[in-house]
């Protein structure tokens, strides 16, 4: 571990290790919910919780807290599995449940009834939020406070034998209903669902509060250091009341602020919302801010990484702009992705003093930042496309596109001059009549002229023709929560967020690609190919981002 620009949380690990705390040993995990996808706030603790464990040759679990069955899916938890993959992490064999703890936890709470510590109480929800009070006011205890602990044990029996409904009984601790801290007023610690669960099938008719168990499993799994976000750190005198009274190893808990990006949301139950209502196409749209949508969209798992250092840790709540985050992104797909050509909006264009049936192989460029990815051929013909807006009639003078009458390069070809410019009935530019230089082949002459100007274009014996989707901020307010009163981030949604374009052609090597395998068309920005693309001939291409001068913004409305 290097010693210099230590964030906060692994300065303390460091002294941790240094005075041999835990014997020196470090052990982390990364805990999600198995309640839906993740997201890139997800991802900053991953690579927070496994990036430690890997800088001190430590360990870090992955662990599914897994205690609410009636929220949580076998296919969230699949996905877990394979987007921490993904981004680069391996808990080896280390994979845990909270539920594989559910005997020993359901164990410490007859331990803690026994000892008088918890009691069974028949008040229905609503009156126990009635008799917890507020910040402001002190809470009263439960009528069911005081029973005998045989009592206790006894109906504590029969909730774990199925034979009371849903709600009408839970454990609570007893603590005090007087803390300032709402999480120490008697908080429940099991209760009654007569639901099945993923892992555990119908074995248990009650269950642990997610606060029983978090603290407790990171216990039993040895953890030194619970890393956290900060709407825990209420919840830490609680957990560390468990460990006191269970007598049990007390792992450090360390909170952190979350991660927050303008322009959209981080929080599954506003995700699944948004999937719920088909607002978008699933946990993986190309546009949500889930590890699976932001793969399908083309983001690398090494650009998210790299955010994710970048970001830091902070102590104090704060939001982050998608810009850094886009930086990072074409900061490394301009280092890996192909280059490839494409028009979005062709125009025809015609070489007269070219060859009627000619067609020829040119060497393209894969990567002119990657010597190694080597070049590859392109067809060149008499009929050929180029991108719409590369062309002005009129053009204002610093426009070293294509005019009439002004010399261009067409990138990895020739030089062509614009001779006449064919218009529709309607005055629509229907096509551009150029010649070529034939001295000028892969974009040099003989008397060395130079052009300004290199524009990218298609050739119209190979092109092929995908459905190119473009995608925009999902939301227009950079904070989607600030609404008006009465409405909900909903009301922030962007309605263009998504534009689908099905006129425009890229050269055939496309095909050859694979999903989530970046690639530039050059000049336009970076694409993907989508990874629910059905077959080559009804490619779909999803754009990662924007060259820096953004597409969009100049040419749709
Ligand atoms: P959400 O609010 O989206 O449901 P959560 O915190 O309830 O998120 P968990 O599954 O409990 O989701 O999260 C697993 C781990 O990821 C926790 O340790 C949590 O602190 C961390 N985490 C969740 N969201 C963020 C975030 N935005 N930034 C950093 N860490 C996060
Ligand atoms: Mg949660």
């Amino acid at each position: 571990m290097e010693e210099k620009n230590l964030d906060f949380i692994r300065t303390i690990i460091s002294e941790d290790v240094a005075s041999q705390k835990n014997e020196g040993r470090v052990h982390t995990r990364f805990p999600p919910e198995p309640n839906g996808y993740l997201h890139l706030g997800h991802a900053k603790s991953i690579c927070l919780n496994f990036g430690i464990a890997n800088e001190f040759n430590g360990l870090c679990n992955l662990r599914l807290d897994d205690t609410n069955p009636s929220a949580e899916k076998v296919e969230y938890a699949r996905a877990i599995q394979e987007d921490v993959k993904w981004l680069g992490f391996d808990w080896d064999d280390r994979l845990f449940h909270a539920s594989d703890y559910f005997q020993q936890l359901y164990e410490w709470a007859v331990q803690l009834i026994n000892e008088g510590k918890a009691y069974v109480c028949e008040l229905s929800f609503e009156e126990m939020r009635k008799h917890r009070g507020t910040l402001t006011e002190p809470g009263k205890n439960s009528p069911y406070r005081e029973r005998e602990r045989s009592e206790s044990l006894d109906l504590f029996e029969r909730m774990k034998a199925g034979e009371f409904e849903e709600g009408s009984k839970t454990l609570r601790v007893k603590i005090d209903m007087h803390s300032p801290n709402l999480n120490m007023r008697d908080p429940v610690i099991y209760r009654i669902l007569h639901q099945e669960h993923p892992e555990t099938g119908d074995k248990w008719k009650i269950y642990p509060s997610y606060d029983f168990a978090h603290g407790q499993s990171d216990s039993l799994e040895g953890i030194t250091h619970s890393l956290c976000t900060l709407e825990f750190e209420h919840h830490r005198p609680l957990y560390d009341w468990f460990c006191q009274n269970l007598q049990i190893h007390h792992p450090q808990q360390i909170e952190f602020a979350r991660l927050n990006l303008n322009y959209t949301i981080m929080s599954k139950r506003k995700m699944l919302r948004l999937v719920e209502e088909k607002h978008v196409d699933g946990w993986d749209d190309p546009r949500m801010p889930t590890l699976s949508g932001m793969r399908r969209r083309g983001y690398t798992a090494s650009a998210i990484r790299s955010f994710c250092e970048k970001v830091g840790l902070a102590k104090r709540e704060n939001v982050i702009e998608m810009e850094l985050l886009e930086f990072c992104l074409r900061e490394d797909l301009n280092k890996k992705a192909h280059r490839r050509l494409g028009v979005l909006e062709p125009l025809k264009l015609t070489i007269s003093n070219y060859p009627d049936d000619q067609v020829e192989e040119l060497d393209a460029v894969n990567n002119p930042e990657d010597p190694s990815a080597g070049t590859r051929k392109i067809t060149f013909s008499k009929h050929l496309f180029i991108d719409r807006n590369d062309f002005m009639e009129d053009p204002p003078k610093k426009f070293f596109r294509m005019a009439v009458g002004k010399e261009v390069r067409l990138k990895y070809a020739y030089y062509v001059t614009c001779k006449e410019v064919v218009k529709g009935e309607d005055g629509k530019i229907m096509e551009l009549i150029c010649e070529y230089d034939p001295q000028s082949r892969g974009g040099g002459t003989p008397d060395e002229r130079k052009v300004k100007g290199t524009i990218q274009w298609v050739d119209s014996t190979t092109a092929i023709n995908p459905e190119i989707r473009l995608y925009d901020r999902l939301f227009k307010a950079p904070n989607p929560d600030d609404v008006e009163e009465g409405k909900d981030f909903l009301s922030n949604l962007n309605p263009d967020s998504l534009t689908s374009l099905s006129s425009a052609l890229v050269e055939k090597s496309i095909t050859d690609l694979k999903a989530a395998e970046p690639f530039q068309l050059e000049r336009i920005g970076y694409f993907t190919v989508d990874s629910k693309s059905k077959s080559p001939d009804s490619l779909v291409l999803n754009r990662t981002v924007a060259m820096r001068d953004s597409w969009a913004k100049k040419h749709l409305k």
